[in-house]
């Protein structure tokens, strides 16, 4: 079977390391006033290494996933950076976050007891962060249940409670504000009180916290935010702002035109449903110039993706065709042409978790 050149191969997403490295670079120097350091979350890129290079190349010393195959990948290609675990372990996976994560977030005792009995077997300690749930409801004991928590963690061998921390904004959509982050510092300060150990890490939030961070307003004491969108897409997250000083060309994902003709508007015949179960409805609006673009929604999240030339517009896709109208385009697209989307972080993470979109990185140093 002759081989596929699967450099040429579309679509693909073109990465910019620079921008990337630039991101980081502004982020940490906000942050770095209030005492605050940031770590560099990868999962949105599923850990790719030229990433979470170019985070490390703009002053960033941790990074932050949420799959340990994603740790796994970026130690063995070199990257050196210190890695905490994000999403609050698997019990079937606590040896394996002994060996890959030097600290993680933690929720369950029956967990950190798995951590620190495979710790213990390695003659080391791991580190953890006790997430607590400050509205939003996701990950984190209730505030009430802090302070028995953090006494039968003393109890465990092999673990240290480095530190306490919140994630707001992603289920529950809760803002992170000058409360709930008081809320953290407060129950900091009562773990130290009862415990008579110091509690290093602060750990406030996400990339929904960037605003707080551009104002001046993040309350002192707060010393770890986890970003991850605000580095990649250069905006933060409550209201999905660009933030100034923050780069969005960082991702571009190209797809080919297969099929560019004018037909009308409306299909013809009974409308059942398309092939991902939905009953379509449409406007009339006489013939239109159609162009197809081999991508689909098992490539990417189509919802995600933004198309650059703004007078093309998506009206459809299917597992592995797009279809855009670009009658009003100003460009002559013809088959054969790559179309360039940008991406919001549903298209940017199913893309880069795809086997069926190419990776390119732009090398040409700092563009
Ligand atoms: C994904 C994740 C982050 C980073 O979120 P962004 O919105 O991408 O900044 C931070 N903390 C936890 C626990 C996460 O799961």
């Amino acid at each position: 079977m002759r081989v596929m050149a699967m450099d040429k191969v579309n679509p693909y997403i073109e990465i910019n390391p620079a921008a990337i490295r630039d991101n980081a670079a502004c982020i940490a120097a906000k942050a770095r006033p209030f005492g605050c350091e940031i770590v560099g979350v990868t999962k949105g890129c599923c850990g790719y290494p030229p990433v979470a290079q170019a985070m490390l190349d703009g002053g960033i010393r941790m990074l932050g996933d949420s799959r340990l195959e994603n740790i796994l990948r970026m130690r063995q290609a070199g990257i050196n950076a210190a890695y905490l675990l994000l999403r609050i372990p698997m019990l079937s996976e606590a040896a394996a976050v002994v060996e890959l994560a030097d600290i993680s977030l933690n929720s369950e005792v029956a967990v950190m007891e798995a951590l620190g009995r495979f710790a213990v077997r390695r003659g080391t300690v791991h580190r953890v962060i006790l997430m607590v749930d400050l509205g939003d409801l996701r990950e984190g004991v209730m505030p009430a249940d802090v302070l028995p928590t953090v006494a039968r963690i003393g109890r465990l061998p092999g673990i240290e409670l480095a530190g306490v921390g919140t994630n707001l904004a992603c289920y529950g959509g809760v803002i992170p504000d000058k409360e709930n982050m008081a809320a953290l510092l407060q129950l900091r300060e009562e773990i130290q009180r009862v415990s008579g150990k110091q509690i290093a890490v602060v750990s406030g939030g996400n990339s929904a916290n960037l605003q707080m961070l551009w104002r001046g307003e993040l309350p002192p004491g707060i010393n770890q935010l986890r970003v991850g969108e605000g580095i990649l897409l250069g905006n933060e997250t409550i209201e999905r702002q660009k933030m100034p000083g923050l780069r969005q060309d960082a991702f571009c994902l190209y797809a080919e035109i297969i099929e560019l003709k004018i037909k009308p508007s409306v299909p013809h015949g009974r409308i059942g449903q398309n092939a991902l179960g939905e009953v379509p409805r449409y406007a009339d609006q006489g013939p239109r110039a159609r162009a197809i673009l081999a991508l689909g929604r098992q490539d990417v999240m189509v919802d995600g993706l933004l198309p650059l030339d703004e007078q093309v517009h998506i009206i459809g896709s299917s597992s592995d065709h797009l279809i855009a109208d670009v009658t009003d385009s100003a460009v002559s697209w013809q088959v054969g042409m790559k179309v360039p989307f940008a991406v919001k972080y549903g298209a940017l993470m199913t893309a880069m978790a795809s086997s069926y979109v190419r990776k390119n990185v732009i090398t040409s140093g700092s563009k």
